[in-house]
């Protein structure tokens, strides 16, 4: 069964590990309970010197890379037989140890800065704040600057929003490794896809708006001693909400139960802006005319909650802003139906205007 790659598909909702059951509760109590220590206690920095790492953050990095790694395996073997996952997974968890922990770890002993390379404003939002750039050497600024402002939209326009999703972003990987054997969890309801709308875009207005107000603290404002209070105020704020409780707290903590992209579906302003650009670029997901046997196979395995079926049985391609191009509805379809493109930007956007292609969020 293996060898076919379709192991997960039979026993998907058998295991009692992969579905609502008190042990998926448990474990999701368990993962919420860890974050909570991590982000709002010091108890974990005794056991973080006593593996000779120098903080709480390292011993985050270096679990990351562990869970990750046990993860990746399991959706190699679930889902190995496909060569767009074996390479995904493997450039994932490779990103994830070389740029998300070695670096940043390894760099400090040489003088160096911590410096996280492989994450953008607004998900790393702090890079975009004038105190934090200024305290960057020349190059790191200008990577961080150009990285967010050029290198990713011009990517997603070409490639969609997957090139970071779901190859190089640590959340993504995360979710597609350690959550993967939850991923038909993720609800496709008009209700949840409704939420994500607002929600997403939410966070989005939060953070463009702190980084306004901190480019103006940054250039001037800290003279003016309410706006440097509201500032820091402000961006404590995002953190605790945003950075700890959303991407953290909840966003891993409910994986076994919800999924595991609720943060990228819902709150990650990142997702946001590469969904807007994703919607006017070349990705598509092409859905090969009068082949579906309405299964249902792609719309419980996509993690995004989107129906890719109702697009399948009207033989419609489509664009949504909230896929990541995972490319597991693509897998799981036993006709074959559905594949990944990055077409050409003219023909999507005569297919768009001829009504053949939908741009739906
Ligand atoms: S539509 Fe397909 S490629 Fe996009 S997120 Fe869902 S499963 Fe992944
Ligand atoms: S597109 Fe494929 S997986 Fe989806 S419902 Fe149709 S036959 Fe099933």
């Amino acid at each position: 069964m293996y060898a076919q790659g379709q192991d997960g598909l039979m026993n998907t909702y058998r295991s009692p590990w992969r579905n609502r059951t008190p042990r998926t509760y448990a474990l999701s109590a368990t993962i919420i309970g860890f974050y909570c220590l991590l982000y709002f206690t010091d108890v974990l920095e005794p056991v973080a010197q006593a593996v000779k790492l120098q903080n709480k953050w390292y011993l985050y990095g270096a679990l990351y890379c562990v869970f990750m790694t046990i993860g990746g395996i399991y959706m190699l073997r679930t889902h190995g037989n496909s060569r767009y996952h074996k390479l995904r997974i493997t450039v994932n968890i490779l990103v994830q140890i070389v740029l998300g922990f070695t670096l940043p770890f390894v760099m400090p002993f040489f003088g160096g800065k911590e410096f996280y390379w492989s994450y953008f404003w607004p998900l790393k939002y702090d890079y975009f704040f004038p105190d934090t750039l200024w305290g960057l050497p020349w190059y790191m600024a200008l990577y961080t600057l150009l990285g967010s402002l050029v290198l990713t939209p011009v990517l997603a326009l070409a490639f969609g929003k997957r090139w970071y999703c779901s190859w190089v972003c640590g959340c993504g990987a995360l979710a597609n490794t350690f959550g993967d054997p939850w991923r038909h969890m993720t609800s496709s309801s008009t209700a949840s896809w409704r939420f994500e709308k607002y929600s997403i875009h939410a966070v989005l207005l939060f953070i463009l708006g702190l980084t306004g107000i901190m480019l103006v603290d940054g250039f001037g404002g800290k003279q003016i001693g309410w706006f440097h209070e509201l500032a820091g105020q402000t961006k404590w704020v995002y953190g605790f909400f945003v950075g700890s409780v959303l991407s953290g707290v909840i966003g891993t903590g409910v994986y076994p139960v919800l999924g595991p992209r609720i943060w990228c579906r819902n709150f990650c302003p990142m997702a946001a802006i590469l969904g807007i650009t994703q919607k006017a670029g070349r990705f598509r997901i092409a859905v090969k005319p009068d082949m579906c046997i309405s299964c249902g196979n792609c719309t419980t395995y996509c993690e995004m909650g989107i129906d890719v079926r109702a697009y399948a049985q009207q033989n419609e391609s489509f664009t949504r802003a909230s896929c990541v191009g995972c490319g597991m509805c693509a897998h799981v379809c036993p006709r074959g139906v559905l594949k990944l493109e990055n077409g050409a930007l003219e023909l999507n956007t005569d297919k768009a205007a001829s009504g053949q292609l939908s741009i739906d969020f």
